[in-house]
């Protein structure tokens, strides 16, 4: 079968909540009607690092971004995000499609459209310099599967469709 050739960057936990701290996950699992949207679109899902998880594993607390914003959380937000333009550039070069980056509203690491997290400054940064530019849009706070997420999975659609 021909594949799509194009492709969304998203942040870990779109696919899988249990990564996030314990009493905010919003799903089992993955979002899944964010994932059934990408997935009606034909739509390949390049799902990146949980930069909390790594640095501080599945027992953290909800912290800050001024409390991660340290040199080591940095050094891995920027281990993440060359490793992630490396794999942006491979698929351009060759012809892909990169659809865009969904990030997660006030996560202190995730965060694109508002206050911006440590993650995605270092990945927008790597990415400008580096010539790609991207379509953005955040999972809201308030968004949950179902009834609750109808207006998000309207604007991802928009979104995918762009
Ligand atoms: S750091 Fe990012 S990927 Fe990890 S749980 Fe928070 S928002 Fe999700």
């Amino acid at each position: 079968m021909e594949r799509s050739k194009r492709v969304v960057f998203i942040s870990h936990c779109i696919l899988n909540q249990n990564t996030v701290v314990p009493p905010l996950a919003r799903a089992k699992g993955p979002y899944r009607d964010i994932i059934e949207e990408i997935m009606n679109h034909g739509i390949g899902i390049h799902q990146m690092p949980c930069p909390e998880y790594r640095y501080l594993g599945l027992k953290r607390k909800p912290m800050t971004k001024s409390e991660y914003d340290t040199e080591d959380f940095r050094k891995l937000c920027r281990e993440i995000s060359k490793d992630t333009v490396n794999i942006m550039k491979e698929y351009l070069n060759s012809g892909y499609e990169i659809i865009g980056l969904i990030g997660i509203n006030h996560s202190p690491s995730c965060s694109i459209m508002g206050n911006r997290g440590i993650l995605m400054e270092e990945l927008l940064d790597l990415a400008y310099k580096s010539g790609i530019k991207l379509n953005l849009v955040d999972v809201p706070t308030d968004y949950y599967d179902g009834e609750r997420g109808k207006e998000f999975i309207a604007e991802l659609k928009a979104f995918l469709n762009n």
